[in-house]
């Protein structure tokens, strides 16, 4: 079940890129960081991220999904600066640009409590309806599906996918969410 409709508004605190998760990042936001850093998408790809293979389990299926995660500096993003800004705000990966409408916050009841607990955005700024939150939904999943369809046609193979040099995965184990997926339709 999604929250209740609720106002937001970001007042770039930080908090949320400090709390030692990692943002992962689609194709897409790989060449967008390269520009902004007037780097190669390999040289962004080296200096700013790590491999990594999320495991995904239910009680039917394991998964493994590989993506190009953002380094942390101990649990801070690498990108955060110090005074909370974000140091690639016009670039920043489309995870960061829609968050907080994420399945891991809006479908997850353990996630959305851990959020709810720590934004001081929350209770501010324009409502956020049941409707922009179902359309969210919809948008991580078509990206999602999208992502996983594009890995498949490359074997699963990342580096392939990205046309980049990438080091072996680190696996990142099965993190519990219990995502409430009915919820997005
Ligand atoms: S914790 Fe909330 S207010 Fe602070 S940066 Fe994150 S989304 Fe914005
Ligand atoms: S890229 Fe920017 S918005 Fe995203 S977690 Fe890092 S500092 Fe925060």
């Amino acid at each position: 079940m999604l929250p209740a409709p609720f106002n937001f508004e970001c007042i770039v605190c930080g908090i949320c890129c400090q709390w030692g998760g990692w943002v992962c990042l689609y194709p897409e936001d790989v060449p967008r960081l390269a520009d902004f850093f007037h780097l190669t998408p390999q040289e962004t790809a080296d200096r700013y991220t790590r491999h990594i293979a999320a495991e995904f389990a239910n009680d039917q299926s394991v998964s493994i999904v590989p993506y190009l995660a953002l380094k942390n500096v101990g649990d801070r993003c690498i990108f955060l600066e110090a005074d909370g800004r974000c140091a690639v705000h016009p670039a920043k990966p489309i995870h960061c640009a829609e968050s907080p409408l994420l399945a891991e916050f809006l479908l997850d009841k353990e996630g959305w409590k851990a959020f709810s607990g720590l934004c001081p955005g929350l209770g501010r700024g324009p409502l956020v309806s049941a409707r922009a939150m179902r359309a969210a939904m919809r948008r991580q999943s078509k990206r999602d599906l999208q992502y996983e369809a594009d890995l498949a046609a490359c074997d699963w193979s990342l580096a392939r996918l990205l046309n980049l040099v990438l080091p072996e995965p680190e696996l990142i184990p099965d993190l519990g969410l219990e995502l409430d997926e009915s919820a997005e339709a």
